[in-house]
């Protein structure tokens, strides 16, 4: 079987078996858990073939005229896996790499997630394949409203609830709400989260993943007889997850020794002031050049010497060729599949304290579902309410899983 295209039909036999020729396929990674965790629940073959193969999954081409006039014809996804605890959620990326196998995994590592911090949603996804940094804000605004009509159907606060995910935030939300709104000829600020706070967003949503992050590795360090102050941290990614975390948890104490980009890493073993170094990339587009930390090469900062490794950008970056080099305590995958099926395997016999991301990074969606409530009732939380809510159900959800 050929590794991340999209010729791997929705039902596979199980049990899937993963091999270092497929280990990176999102969908095979998905299914191969999924099976296993199906023979440990004893759960009947019916009821495995039910909740192993998404239920809706939708391919659109969309054309869209760019700013020298070319016509262009983008191709984007939209999958629900399951819509039996309520409409899905999920949210839509943006990234030259997508695939119909990463989109089918993502939606139903979604159905997981909204499960874990019982909240009452589906599990949904979608992305468009297109490089983001290549379009202008026009482009992209006409990408986003035709992606959404193309998807209109498909989506709406009872059905299936969007939100940002790799390389979207909330501009790209406010376009689908209005598009969606336009056609519904009034204002309908449920059928996306994420959104800005003037256009029906909830506070404390961009920083739910990244202190949801924060609230599971408390928990696993206290299991772990641990303390937060001077624990090092070596975080992946300085986008929404990882540059939030990154904050929340040097504010908590935490030293975050490393940060690593795909433009470069930098490491400092007496912490990094991180609001200093999110000003360095701003300024000069890099985390590389920073003056308080050393540059390092981008592969060897994941094999830091730390209490804490928190991968925060996309799947596939621990696998089976590198894991048995991982010098940390506790993983916690703020991404979304950052760890292969092989690679799990290797850091249990290794003793690393994982918490998945279905856990790990569960925040976001549980503020989106708090996002969902208030734009329902049209009453809106003050922040001290949104994020002690956020807490109760992390700290819930981290002991039903550990036990
Ligand atoms: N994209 C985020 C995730 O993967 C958030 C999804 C949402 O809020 O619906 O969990």
């Amino acid at each position: 079987m050929k590794s991340g295209g999209n010729e791997i039909l929705a039902t596979l036999t199980p049990p899937v078996t993963i091999s270092l020729e497929n280990e990176k396929n999102p969908w095979l990674a998905a299914a191969a858990r999924f099976d296993e965790a199906a023979m440990r629940l004893k759960l009947d073959d019916g009821m495995s073939k039910v909740l192993r193969t998404p239920t809706k999954e939708l391919t659109v081409n969309i054309p869209v005229q760019l700013d020298d006039g070319r016509l262009e014809v983008f191709t984007g996804y939209r999958v629900q896996h399951s819509l039996a605890r309520g409409p899905a959620k999920g949210g839509i990326r943006f990234a030259p790499d997508v695939t119909l196998d990463e989109v089918r995994a993502l939606a139903s590592w979604m159905t997981w997630k909204c499960a874990v911090v019982n909240i009452p949603f589906g599990g949904g996804k979608g992305g468009v394949i297109c490089d983001p940094r290549l379009l202008s804000d026009a482009e992209l605004e006409k990408l986003t409203r035709r992606y959404t009509a193309e998807i209109i159907d498909f989506i709406g606060p009872e059905r299936d609830v969007p939100a940002p995910d790799v390389n979207t935030n909330e501009k790209v939300m406010a376009w689908i709400m209005d598009t969606y709104s336009m056609h519904a000829r009034h204002t309908v600020t449920a059928v996306v989260t994420g959104k800005p706070m003037s256009l029906g967003g909830s506070r404390g949503r961009p920083e739910a993943t990244g202190r949801g992050c924060m609230f599971v590795t408390l928990k696993a360090l206290q299991r772990l007889g641990l303390q937060p102050e001077n624990s090092r941290v070596v975080i992946q990614g300085l986008g929404n997850v990882g540059g939030m975390a990154a904050r929340l948890m040097a504010a908590k104490g935490f030293k975050i020794v490393g940060i690593v980009e795909y433009d470069g890493a930098v490491y400092n073993p007496k912490g990094l002031d991180i609001a200093a170094l999110q000003r360095h990339r701003h300024d000069t587009g890099s985390v590389t050049g920073f003056g308080g930390a050393e540059d390092m090469d981008r592969q060897e900062a994941l094999f830091l010497d730390c209490d804490v490794l928190l991968p925060a950008a996309t799947e596939n970056v621990i696998t089976s060729q590198n894991a048995a080099r991982l010098r940390c305590k506790v993983l916690c995958e703020g991404a979304n599949g950052p760890t292969t099926p092989l690679a799990d395997a290797i850091l249990a016999d290794k003793k690393v304290f994982v918490i998945p991301d279905i856990l790990a990074n569960a925040g976001g969606v549980t503020v989106s579902y708090f996002e969902w409530v208030q734009d329902r009732q049209g009453f809106f939380w003050n922040e001290q309410t949104v994020n002690e809510r956020l807490e109760e159900i992390m700290v819930e959800s981290f002991d039903a899983v550990v036990g």
